[in-house]
């Protein structure tokens, strides 16, 4: 509840209401506890100091003066030490400004306290473990709420810094565990994220030459999640790189049926699979029927690359024009384009081009972004950077707003 409450304070200025009535809860709890302590009279006069202190911290809280507050709040604590919400809020505040030394000392100040409830003593190790990412302390972090989990085997919260903190760590067969454990303790959809743990297990196997058990652990990704496009693209690898082209082929063909928006990543890779069996008929073939299915700026521009590659110039300036129709901000076709017009000296169509490029400049040009958090990576990545979601990057058209990322 407090920690909840602490993400309140430091969330911005929109939710006013919610926060001045979460502060008004903070103020009873604090006065339900001093009220209910039987206060000796030799110590009335310093409680209410204390008590005075709470009060103006929460309203430099309140000011988001976050020095003032930790200066009020280390008064109060002093005069009633016994008060163990202040001892909380000041514990986040020093974290949320990068004292984490102190803010440790705080956690465990309270953990160490006879006579205290179980279960603050648990919430104190879970803001201890946030202390320690914070400080990025990632092994300690882990082992804090490692011990947090084993004594309160059912909080879904714990478990998901604990698979966090195992993404980070690469230690995906922990990850892939623990989501496992979340899944028994919460409804929604978890096979996706499963399905990413496996195919992340399975690369680094790919790469320790354990080309046996990467199969087995994409298709199981692919067993658990039918959509996971990442298991396709490198259970295909990995037939190609054994020769087995035509598993290969069908393997990453199956993209395009599954997500049709994800098909531009299996291009390079088809190609590259026709060129070693010397026919790449096939590719044209299956670009021209993808571009006819989903056709998106990607889809074009491949299908340019390969026209170009066979020598039809005129059908490559087609499908670019094609691709800049539908997305005029693809610096990568404007790029292609540029080069081919270069190479053949069109000087006209260069100036052309200079023109409508000039137009554009100002239209900035996005490719990927989170749907969760709004971050913009420059490629594509099944899991988001900044807030650790997988699968909420999807791409963007410059004309079509809405992201297309897969569930
Ligand atoms: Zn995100």
């Amino acid at each position: 509840m407090l920690e909840s409450t602490w993400q309140w304070f430091t969330g911005g200025g929109s939710q006013q209401i919610l926060l001045t009535a979460i502060v008004f809860l903070l103020v009873g709890l604090f006065l339900g506890k001093r009220m209910r302590s039987p206060v000796e009279d030799k110590h009335t006069e310093a409680a209410n100091r204390g008590d005075s202190s709470f009060f103006k911290g929460v309203q430099y809280l309140l000011s988001n003066d976050h020095d003032q507050a930790i200066e009020e709040f280390t008064k109060s604590v002093q005069v009633n030490s016994d008060t163990i919400e202040t001892y909380v809020t000041l514990g986040n505040l020093y974290r949320s400004r990068g004292d984490i030394d102190r803010a440790i000392r705080i956690r465990q100040n309270i953990i160490l306290r006879p006579n205290i409830d179980e279960q603050i003593k648990i919430d104190a190790l879970f803001d201890l473990g946030k202390d320690y990412l914070k400080g990025g302390f990632l092994n300690r972090a882990l082992k804090t709420f490692l011990q947090v989990s084993q004594k309160n085997p059912g909080d879904a919260r714990t478990l998901k810094e604990i698979e966090s903190i195992y993404e980070g760590l690469k230690d995906w067969e922990n990850a892939y565990a623990t989501r496992q454990k979340i899944a028994r303790l919460e409804s929604g959809s978890h096979e996706h994220i499963l399905a990413h743990h496996l195919v992340e297990a399975g690369k680094v196997c790919q790469e320790k030459g354990d080309g046996g058990k990467a199969k087995t652990l994409f298709n199981k990704a692919i067993s658990t999640q039918k959509t996971c496009v990442d298991a396709y693209l490198h259970l295909g690898d990995l037939h190609f790189a054994k020769q087995e082209y035509k598993k290969a082929i069908s393997v990453w063909k199956k993209v395009a049926e599954i997500a049709p928006q994800f098909t531009f990543l299996a291009y390079g890779r088809l190609e590259g699979a026709y060129t070693k069996m010397k026919n790449l008929e096939p590719v044209e073939d299956f670009l021209k029927e993808c571009a006819r299915l989903n056709p998106d700026a990607f889809t074009h521009m491949a299908l340019a690359r390969y026209l170009y590659n066979k020598n039809d110039m005129e059908g490559a300036l087609r499908e670019i024009s094609n691709a800049l129709s539908l997305n005029p901000g693809f610096w990568e076709a404007r790029r292609f384009r540029g080069q081919m017009f270069l190479k053949s000296g069109a000087e006209d169509d260069m100036l052309k081009d200079y023109s409508e490029i000039i137009e554009v400049l100002n239209i900035p040009y996005l490719r990927f972004r989170c749907i969760q958090c709004g971050f913009e990576p420059n490629e594509l990545l099944w899991q988001c950077p900044q807030c650790n979601q997988w699968d909420t990057i999807g791409l963007i058209n410059d004309k079509e707003a809405p992201v297309d990322a897969i569930q």
